[in-house]
Order: structure tokens, then C-alpha cells, then sequence
């Protein structure tokens, strides 16, 4: 599934040039980014009437109690940080790419086909830590990371410090499936994407003044040797994931990210690594993380709670918990995951204040959430 384009406002990039926490008077930036998100808000609208003119409810499936969880990551996500105009358009934005997968599975498409467009989605829109709204590198570029996994074969694709695919996930989605290959990096994964017919995308595709402002900070916070200091507040978190079971009981998982704010020389994050941030196997579950990715790397975390579920019978729920809530904690590693099994009970913990994350169930019901409450 690689159809179905979203384009987000220019006017909605000046917009996140402002911090979310706002000054109480109404200055006229302050009126632009309203009418902005308004508009982020309307085209919101407008797709979701165009695309899904008939009641969810009507098309859900049958077989599972839930068919699809995203997140777009977790961190320090606190309501006091947040302005309602910010909130609805991480909530409006999460609405449309959970609905996008979720129309897909209705039809009867398959969990990959879901996840993949879901993740498209969020990569398109420069709210979340993946695609457009990438965080910057220590070296002022944007670096990305994506990998897809399907449950039924175990066939999975992924791709690592890309710098000019608009669209990660479905360049790992090729190099699973056209190539002999589950991981491609650098400049050889955009030379295989040539030869798919991806189109490169120039680097400044991926700039968006709210990213840079934030690295300009955290950059003068390091070359005035204060690193001890607060990080700031955007930090570790944005990255975003997908879940889902479709008709014919398959699983499949996908995570996406622009990586961890200022990393350096190529570092690799958990989301392209298979086991560690995305990992699917329908004879167990199927799991997406974000949080501190070398955690998730040491502790392999994704393949860790599918193991829990498929080896030592615990639910889904316990599982997930032990990892994220016990064995995370305890080594001080911040995060949180989605998980799916293969019945479609769902388990969403994290250790951190907040994940952005949203669900629909069979019945069609939408829910969305944020915070830790
Ligand atoms: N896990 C990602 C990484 O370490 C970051 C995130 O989830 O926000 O690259």
C-alpha cells in the first residue's frame, strides 16, 4: 500500500516554530498558529469524511476483540506542557492514521498493508519524531530509521540512518520484499531505494523550525559543557509505531524514528532493529517501542514479551508489563511499548510520563490517549 498521500500545511511547520507551552496573551503568532492547527484540524476533518463516509462500526471486524494500536511516542509528555490546540492535533493527526490502517483491515487488506499506511501517515506530518518531523543529529542532519516485521512468515525489512527517504517504512517494506535482505543502511539502502523507483527527497525536506530550534538549544546547552543539565523537554520521544491483526489472523508490526535527539556518528537506534524496537510472530504477538533505544537493544525488548507470551504462557498484559514496568525500570531505561496478540487483546505500558498511543476495536470505537492518567 503505497498510495493515499497526505500533505500537511506550511502553515502548520511556522506554527510548530513555537514552543508548546504558551504565553497567556494572544500575540500574532500565537492567532497564526491557531488558525493553523484549525486548519491541520479541519483537512483532518475533511479527509476522514472524504475517506470514511460510513460508520466504523459497520466494517469492523469480527474476529478480534482489537485490530489495530499505533503509537507516536513516549517521554515527557505532560498536560502542563501542552496547549489544547497542540493536543487536538496530535489527537486529530493519531485519528487519521489509526482510521487509515483501520479501513485497510476492514476491507480485508492485510495487517501489513495497515501498519505500513499508518505509519505513512505520521511519518507525513511534522508533529511526530519520524519522516518530516525528524529530530536533528549532533551534526545538524536528520538520520532515519524504520523496520517492518510480518508475523505470519517472519519475513522482515528495515532500514538505518537514511537521509533522504520521505517515507522509511515503506523503503523497509521493499527491502523485505524485494530484496534477499532484512537490514540495509546509509547510502546503500538509498542506492537499493533507486533501484525501486523511490524517489530521494532532498535534506531539507526533513527541516522544520521547531527540530532546529530545539537542536540550536541543546547544542549551545552542550558547548557550554552543561550537559548534566535538564534535557530539554521534546527530548526522546515522537517516534512512532504500529500494530495490527487483520482478517485472516496475521500480525504484523512496524516502528519508525528520526532517533534520539543529537545522536552521534551513525548511531542506530532499537526501531530498525528486529527484536529490539519492532518484532511480530503470530504465534505469540506483535510489538512496536519508543523510548531509549540502546535499553531496548540491550534487553531486546519487542522479542523479549513475544517470547514471555509463546514460551512461559503469561498474557499479553503480564508480559509487556515485566518488560517495560519491571526489567526497563530497574536498569533506569525510559519507554514504552504497543503490543498486540494473536486473539487481539492489546497491552500499551510505559514507564514514562506520557505515550501518545490510540486504538480502534473490533466494534469500531476509536480511542485515543496521551497522558498517563
Ligand atoms: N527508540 C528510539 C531510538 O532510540 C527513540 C524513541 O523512541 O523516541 O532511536
Amino acid at each position: 500500500m503505497r498510495s493515499g498521500k497526505l500533505y500537511w500545511p506550511n502553515t502548520l511547520l511556522k506554527s510548530l516554530a513555537r514552543p508548546a507551552r504558551q504565553a497567556p496573551q494572544r500575540s500574532p503568532s500565537t492567532r497564526n498558529m491557531q488558525r493553523s492547527l484549525l486548519r491541520l484540524a479541519a483537512c483532518a476533518g475533511l479527509f476522514a469524511s472524504l475517506c470514511f463516509p460510513s460508520a466504523l462500526r459497520s466494517q469492523a471486524a469480527s474476529a478480534a476483540s482489537f485490530v489495530m494500536v499505533i503509537h507516536g511516542g513516549a517521554g515527557t509528555i505532560l498536560r502542563s506542557s501542552m496547549t489544547p490546540e497542540m493536543e487536538k492535533a496530535y489527537i486529530d493527526t493519531l485519528t487519521i492514521a489509526l482510521r487509515t490502517g483501520y479501513q485497510i483491515l476492514s476491507r480485508g487488506g492485510t495487517s501489513l498493508d495497515a501498519v505500513e499506511a499508518a505509519i505513512r501517515v505520521m511519518e507525513d506530518c511534522p508533529l511526530f519524531n519520524a519522516g518530516k518531523g525528524a529530530v536533528f543529529t549532533a551534526n545538524g542532519v536528520n538520520e532515519l530509521d524504520a523496520s517492518i516485521m510480518d508475523g505470519k512468515t517472519l519475513n522482515a525489512g528495515a532500514v538505518a540512518a537514511v537521509e533522504h527517504v520521505r517515507n522509511p517504512i515503506s523503503l523497509a517494506r521493499l527491502v523485505m520484499e524485494k530484496s534477499p535482505h532484512v537490514m540495509m543502511v546509509g547510502s546503500g539502502a538509498e542506492e537499493f531505494a533507486k533501484t525501486q523507483g523511490v524517489k530521494l527527497v532532498p535534506p531539507y525536506y526533513f527541516w522544520t523550525d521547531r527540530r532546529w530550534r530545539a537542536y540550536e538549544r541543546e547544542k549551545a546547552r552542550e558547548d557550554s559543557g552543561k550537559t548534566g543539565a535538564a534535557p530539554d523537554v521534546d527530548k526522546k520521544f515522537g517516534t512512532v509505531g504500529a500494530v495490527a491483526l487483520d482478517r485472516a489472523g496475521n500480525l504484523a508490526a512496524g516502528t519508525s524514528t528520526g532517533g534520539t535527539d543529537m545522536k552521534r556518528y551513525g548511531r542506530v537506534g532499537d526501531s530498525p532493529i528486529i527484536g529490539a524496537g519492532t518484532y511480530a510472530n503470530n504465534l505469540s504477538c506483535a510489538v512496536s517501542g519508543t523510548g531509549d533505544g540502546e535499553f531496548f537493544i540491550r534487553n531486546n525488548v519487542a522479542a523479549d514479551i513475544c517470547a514471555r507470551v509463546r514460551y512461559s504462557g503469561v498474557s499479553l498484559q503480564q508480559a509487556a508489563d515485566d518488560v517495560v514496568m519491571k526489567e526497563l525500570v530497574a536498569q533506569n531505561g525510559g519507554g514504552g511499548v504497543i503490543a498486540m496478540d494473536r486473539k487481539g487483546n492489546i497491552a500499551t505500558p510505559f514507564n514514562t510520563p506520557g505515550m501518545y498511543r490510540a486504538w480502534v476495536t473490533s466494534d469500531g470505537t476509536i480511542t485515543v490517549k496521551i497522558y498517563g492518567d
